[in-house]
């Protein structure tokens, strides 16, 4: 039998489209294509045209619409177009105050499993399906063009491409990207680490919360799983004095030439388990006017969502302790498992047990560079809040 280069999807793929939804799973797919991975036409089992999609074929998400227009082509243009609407979104942030942040948010600005993030003269890109990755030159091409970049890199050395049927490495796109990239936050400065640091070099959807909480802290400040020290950099405008906190020497070093960079002297950086440290402090009847908590993401999968809630409960319960009347935690959840009302329930929980009057300030989400579209759930995973102990 001679197979079409179109799929034939299920009922119940086509209604996740109609539904505002990209992903097609493997199950929903009756035909898959006799294409190799990249653009193709997908029909429903009508024969109807449902428009275009990212073919994966080793992939769980087999299809990741593109385009709803089956007439539509997919080329070098077309990617320049989709690829320019999502970068133009973001010019209220290419200012001289921010140089780095994200241009391309996968699924949320509608270029499915594709990241590319901005430091300074420079890009950062994650080819994160194999239907994306047939694109590669065009993509280059367009971010190229629209940005005038100097150099790019493919941090393509990320898990889920296994999962994809793809290599796992890092290699020079174009031109050649620097090992640290001095870049600008509201007033601060610090080094990215593009080819080694996590992600694709530093954590830039905190950019906002950084600013915010570094506009109302004051005293004693704690930065909990500081990394290279984002949020102390911030907290050190005002704070009298900063611990730092992370169980990586290799980001601690770096945290140590970002206080540098900035001319800050009031910034203690130690290296432990968070869990520990935070248990130590009570324990000494330590108090805090500031505290920030950004663990990783303590849920991978939905599976272990009760114990990262058990992990969420322990750090905001002992960060509740040890804050002063009248002082001020940011926490922070990045597990796109644990929801926004699991997270609330969270720290409902954590005051009640805390034995405190915990006011909520304010309830923070993801910043205009990382699209949540409210119809694709995964492409929300951020969420804070900024709470008081009132007595
Ligand atoms: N706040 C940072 C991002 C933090 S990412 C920013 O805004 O840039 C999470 C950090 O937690 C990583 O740097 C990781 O090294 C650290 N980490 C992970 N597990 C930890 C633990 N048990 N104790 C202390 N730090 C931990």
């Amino acid at each position: 039998m001679i197979r079409d280069t179109h799929a034939v999807i299920s009922a119940r793929g086509a209604k996740r489209w109609e539904q505002g939804h990209p992903w097609v799973f493997r199950s929903d797919v009756v035909q898959p294509p006799a294409s190799p991975p990249g653009a193709v036409p997908v029909r429903d089992q009508k024969g109807r045209g449902l428009g275009w999609a990212l073919w994966s074929p080793a992939s769980e998400i087999s299809l990741r619409l593109i385009d709803r227009d089956p007439n539509a082509t997919i080329d070098g243009e077309w990617w320049h177009t989709i690829l320019d609407r999502a970068i133009s979104r973001r010019a209220p942030l290419n200012t001289a105050e921010t140089t780095a942040y994200r241009l391309v948010h996968g699924e949320g600005d509608g270029a499915p499993s594709l990241i590319a993030d901005r430091f300074d003269r420079w890009i950062v890109v994650q080819f994160l399906s194999a239907g994306i990755e047939a694109f590669r030159a065009e993509i280059v091409g367009a971010l190229q063009s629209i940005t005038g970049a100097e150099g790019g890199l493919a941090r393509n050395d990320a898990s889920v491409r296994s999962r994809e049927g793809l290599e796992r490495r890092v290699e020079p796109l174009w031109g050649t990207v620097p090992q640290e990239i001095e870049v600008a936050e509201y007033g601060v400065k610090f080094l990215a680490a593009p080819h080694t640091g996590q992600k694709t070099g530093a954590f830039l959807d905190q950019r906002e919360n950084r600013a915010l909480v570094g506009s109302v802290a004051r005293g004693r400040a704690l930065d909990m799983f500081s990394y290279h020290g984002s949020f102390a950099l911030h907290l050190a405008r005002s704070a009298d004095m900063v611990t730092a906190v992370d169980s990586s020497g290799p980001a601690l070093e770096r945290a140590r030439e970002n206080l540098a960079l900035n001319g800050l002297t009031t910034v203690t950086l130690t290296e432990a388990d968070a869990f520990e440290f935070l248990r130590s402090e009570v324990a000494r009847g330590a108090r805090y006017n500031t505290i920030v908590l950004d663990p990783p993401a303590f849920a991978k999968n939905r599976a272990s969502v009760d114990g990262a809630i058990r992990g969420y409960r322990d750090i905001n319960l002992h960060a509740m302790r040890l804050l002063e009347t009248g002082g001020l935690l940011y926490s922070a959840s990045c597990s796109y498992h644990v929801t926004k009302p699991l997270f609330l329930q969270m720290i409902q929980d954590a005051a009640a047990a805390a034995g405190r009057r915990i006011v909520l300030r304010a309830i923070t989400g993801q910043p205009l560079d990382h699209p949540e579209v409210v119809t694709i759930p995964e492409t929300g995973y951020l969420k804070g809040v900024l709470v008081e102990a009132a007595d």
